[in-house]
């Protein structure tokens, strides 16, 4: 099964991907999880990702394309669930590009359904363990108690001035990948309101009903 987990930045795309990995055993890929890896690596490529993300822009599509096909094809092609990748139309003609010419289909494109006012109060309480990279809510999925203040990370694209540059350069850059997906086939809207296990029972369902 190949999936694209799709929409705006606190829709619960890296949430739900983490559960549908465990549930049918998929590698998980995360664009913006592979950028902040090679941050902390301090590699060129990092260096260069940070100076855009860190302002809440999209990194250059040539730059995400590097590491999202050396992403594809570490985990093979068969079992994978893209988050935050294709976020630009060009980045979805890359990838059917690339799919057709090994004779791959297009992956299920599922979409998050979440008001833009839920997106900030998302993302402005998002934090991460900096020691495992789990990813809480301080309201909605708090951390566990016994893990220390200072072990819990604000992301710095999650505040104010950022929050609200990504959303816009969602709705400019990034909303039009889902009308490309439209114009290509299925595209399985999942209203993502509600309890991450009730957003979680929504996509398995439509998952096993294909
Ligand atoms: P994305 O990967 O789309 O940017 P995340 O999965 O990181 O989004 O979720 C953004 C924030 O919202 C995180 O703090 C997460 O714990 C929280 N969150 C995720 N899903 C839900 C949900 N269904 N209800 C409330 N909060 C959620
Ligand atoms: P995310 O973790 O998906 O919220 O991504 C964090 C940031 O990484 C984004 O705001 C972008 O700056 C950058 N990024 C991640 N994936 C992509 C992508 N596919 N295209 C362009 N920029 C990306």
């Amino acid at each position: 099964m190949r999936i694209i987990l799709f929409g705006p930045p606190g829709a619960g795309k890296g949430t739900q991907a983490a559960l549908l990995r465990d549930h049918y055993k998929l590698s998980h890929l995360s664009t913006g999880d592979l950028f902040r890896a090679a941050i902390k690596a301090q590699s060129d490529v990092g260096m260069l990702a940070q100076s855009y993300m860190n302002k809440g822009e999209l990194v250059p599509d040539e730059v995400v394309w590097g590491i999202a096909q050396l992403g594809m094809e570490k985990v093979g092609f068969d079992n994978f669930i893209l988050d935050g990748f294709p976020r630009t139309v060009v980045q979805s003609e890359q990838l059917s590009h690339f799919l057709k010419g090994r004779g791959e289909a297009e992956p299920i494109v599922i979409t998050l359904e979440v008001g833009a006012d839920s997106l900030v109060q998302r993302l402005s309480r998002r934090r991460s363990d900096a020691e495992t990279g789990q990813v809480y809510h301080l309201d909605y999925n708090p951390p566990p108690a016994d893990i220390p203040a200072e072990r819990l990370i604000q992301r710095p694209d999650d505040h104010p001035d950022q929050i609200r540059r990504r959303l816009a350069v969602y709705e400019e850059e990034t909303a039009p990948v889902k009308t490309y997906y439209q114009q290509r086939g299925a595209v399985i809207e999942i209203d993502g309101m509600g309890d991450m296990d009730v957003v979680f029972g929504r996509i398995t369902e439509a998952l096993d009903a294909l």
